[in-house]
């Protein structure tokens, strides 16, 4: 028994190849562009990919139309990158697609989320500070969200109110903070607090 722990011990410290492994696993969790990680809409599947990450203080929900007919995390990404500037790139922690440059349904989870960054999103500091901002691809001014755009959106509501302990009284339209339309007139927000399927 004495060898094999000895045995054991050399492997698990000296093998390059494992020490490697472990340093890799021990790293904390860092993507440094955006990853588009697709999630299908399910309260099982959303949870479990997100529970991989470690969350900090959040007080807010905060919702967004894209205002566009198509986009996804990328997209959004290289135009808050290059033509607004932003170093952290995309404001946003979610993005939601429509069908029309991501998956109809689909949950991307930005940079922003995985390194627990404030976003830029609001226009407001204490918004952008506190607020986890989730956009949904879409103009709702001119269209409404899909079906499966807001079955992910309740589950992905649910998740962060339970996940970040936030009363339903801080999830908030982009409008609730800022004089804005988004998202939009035709967002139906009472739908978030349906059930999810
Ligand atoms: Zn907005």
């Amino acid at each position: 028994m004495h060898i094999q722990v000895k045995r054991y011990m050399y492997i698990v410290f000296f093998s390059p190849a494992i020490a490697c492994l472990l340093a890799y696993l021990m790293l904390p969790v860092h993507k440094p562009t955006i990853t588009g990680e697709h999630l299908l809409a399910g309260l099982d599947s959303v949870t479990r990919q997100l529970e991989q990450y470690k969350t900090r203080e959040w007080k807010y929900i905060i919702i967004h139309h894209s205002a566009t007919k198509t986009g996804n995390a990328a997209e959004f990404d290289k135009y808050h990158r290059e033509t607004r500037r932003w170093k952290n790139g995309l404001g946003y922690h979610f993005v939601v697609g429509n069908g029309n440059g991501s998956g109809n349904g689909y949950i991307e989870i930005g940079d922003r989320w995985l390194q627990q960054q404030s976003g830029a999103h609001v226009g407001i500091n204490n918004y952008n500070r506190y607020g986890i901002g989730i956009c949904m691809v879409g103009n709702f001014n001119e269209h409404y969200p899909s079906r499966a755009q807001m079955a992910s959106m309740v589950v992905l509501v649910q998740y962060l109110q339970k996940q970040c302990n936030i009363s339903t009284e801080n999830i908030l339209l982009h409008k609730d903070c800022k004089t804005t339309d988004c998202p939009g007139k035709n967002f139906p927000f009472g739908h978030l607090f349906v059930q999810s399927l």
